[in-house]
């Protein structure tokens, strides 16, 4: 069974540091489809500067035509605060053994220890990172580093053997692009042209936001 990869985040906006990764690891990990999936209520950080309804039609902007890439808005249905622990539980409850891979920067990786009931994610779903420029491993606090230790696989074909458990490194082209930067870009009246599709940049443009 080909696994699903899950692509979680803000998406404020989608850029090409979200979508190229993406794209490379549905077809270097044959992987069945990526769902990318915005977050209603981000627990672990500010509410998001764009309202759902604009993240999402960004969204389906930025993936209309591309097969294997499709938004889930299972986390902007669910109200409260989206774990993405609830989030692999729902995926498991539908797909049944399918394996599961949820798709980290290195940052968020890092920051892994702080998600609500993080120990779990991994019997859920397989963690595939994708390297992110300017963060390092060595930074992985005690437990993570445990995690690693204990759960790191050097073959892909981990991901298929199992529906869950196994932590893959994968490299993808570098993109050093943030939402962040992108917004800030806006704010200060500079085009962001170039580090995303230019049909989420014209919507950004005729919905007038991050001004
Ligand atoms: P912000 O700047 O608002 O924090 P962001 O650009 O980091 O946003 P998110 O939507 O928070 O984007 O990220 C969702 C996921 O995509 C996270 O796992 C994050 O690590 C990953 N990601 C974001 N940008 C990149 C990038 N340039 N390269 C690789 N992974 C990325």
């Amino acid at each position: 069974m080909r696994p699903i990869g899950i692509l979680g985040g803000t998406f404020d906006p989608v850029h090409f540091g979200h979508l190229r990764p993406a794209l490379e690891l549905l077809e270097t990990l044959g992987l069945a489809e990526v769902r990318l999936i915005p977050c209603g209520q981000p627990p672990h950080r500010s509410p998001p500067r764009a309202a759902a309804a604009a993240r999402l039609a960004m969204l389906e902007l930025a993936l209309a035509g591309q097969p294997g890439l499709r938004v889930d808005t299972r986390e902007l249905e669910r109200p409260g605060p989206s774990y993405m622990v609830d989030t692999l539980a729902s995926l498991r409850a539908e797909l049944g053994p399918t394996p599961l891979c949820l798709l980290l920067g290195t940052d968020a990786l890092l920051g892994l220890p702080g998600w609500h009931r993080w120990q779990e994610l991994v019997q859920l779903a397989h963690l595939v990172v994708m390297h992110r420029p300017g963060w390092e491993l060595s930074a992985a606090p005690a437990p993570l580093a445990q995690l690693l230790a204990a759960q790191r696989v050097q073959d892909p074909a981990a991901l298929t053997a199992q529906p869950a458990g196994a932590i893959l490194f994968q490299p993808v082209t570098q993109l050093e692009i943030s939402a962040t930067a992108i917004r800030a870009m806006i704010a200060a009246g500079h085009s962001p042209r170039y580090l995303l599709p230019e049909a989420v940049w014209e919507w950004i443009r005729a919905n007038e936001l991050y001004t």
